[in-house]
């Protein structure tokens, strides 16, 4: 059919974060039992994009981190030395190839990708924004007018995630949108509040069915849960909301729901325990194996 796309997630590199930052109100006694932290408490995280190819058009959702990092903000996350442009690459992409990037709001994992840093520049501290170009210098870059505006305003609880050298030299890439909006044909968002007021989701229409990217809405299959709220959200009340009404709608239609930061699966599906609780299942094929891990 004309209007599907055809999907390939790309690992564009691994972090640490707070275990206890990751999952909010859960006891660590409970969370270390389903990702188990490092001796900083930190849990490893997979940051994940994914290529959307159909005829000549190539559209990236999300960026990852990139690579414009001092050594000490790697120590402390522990990045992968890997970004968005290794992992395109790897699928024989370059970024001339993409004429559309997608991305579910503007915190620093989710754009640092889309600028590069001259190669002698990325990791000195001094590093201004004058002097990183946009990585994907053919494509406009579609985020809610909602997340633009607080990031420019750097209206966040974090300090650093808002950087100005992630945002200031896409000012002329951004397509700017408000609220629901298809992008080209059987490629749409929709906001998804809560972990910040203007993050979006990304729904893509496959051969398979709806495959929709939550972003930071749903970082692991362990975040179906739906207490598991992110230290890092702006409004923990709004994502629980958001989520249960996401769940309810993924599993009446059958979605397939890709992970920005599960550090196993990229493709999941909506399921409920024995109790009735959410819970996001690897996407198996029907002899039962996960058909992705990575
Ligand atoms: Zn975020």
């Amino acid at each position: 059919m004309a209007e599907h796309w055809k999907i390939t997630p790309l690992r564009v590199g691994s972090f640490r974060l707070d275990g206890g930052a990751m999952f909010g109100v859960i006891p660590r006694f409970i969370w270390s039992h389903w990702i188990s932290p490092d001796e900083n408490n930190r849990i490893l995280l997979s940051v994940r994009a994914l290529l959307l190819e159909r005829g000549d058009e190539r559209v990236l959702v999300e960026a990852g981190y990139g690579d414009k990092w001092t050594e000490r903000e790697r120590a402390i996350y522990e990045m992968e030395r890997r970004t968005v442009v290794d992992a395109l690459a790897e699928v024989s992409t370059s970024p001339s190839d993409i004429s559309l990037v997608i991305v579910t709001h503007l915190h620093f994992d989710h754009i640092g990708g889309l600028t590069r840093a001259p190669a002698d520049r990325a990791t000195d501290p001094s590093l201004t924004p004058d002097e990183c170009r946009p990585t994907f210098p053919r494509a406009r870059a579609v985020v809610q007018r909602r997340e633009w505006d607080d990031a420019l305003a750097n209206r966040s609880i974090m300090a650093r995630t808002y950087l100005p050298a992630n945002l200031l030299p896409l000012r002329d890439q951004v397509q700017l949108v408000e609220g629901a909006a298809e992008i080209l044909p059987g490629l749409s968002v929709q906001p998804l509040g809560g972990h910040t007021p203007g993050q979006q989701g990304v729904w893509i229409q496959t051969e398979s069915g709806t495959v929709v990217f939550p972003g930071d809405l749903l970082p692991t299959r362990h975040h179906a849960h739906l207490s598991a709220s992110l230290g890092y959200d702006m409004s923990s009340w709004e994502t629980m909301q958001t989520k249960k009404a996401f769940l309810a709608q993924g599993r009446a239609e059958h979605w397939q729901v890709a992970l920005d930061h599960d550090p196993d699966f990229p493709l999941t599906m909506v399921g409920a325990d024995a109790k009735g609780r959410w819970t996001l299942e690897p996407l198996c094929a029907s002899g039962g194996a996960p058909i992705l891990r990575m």
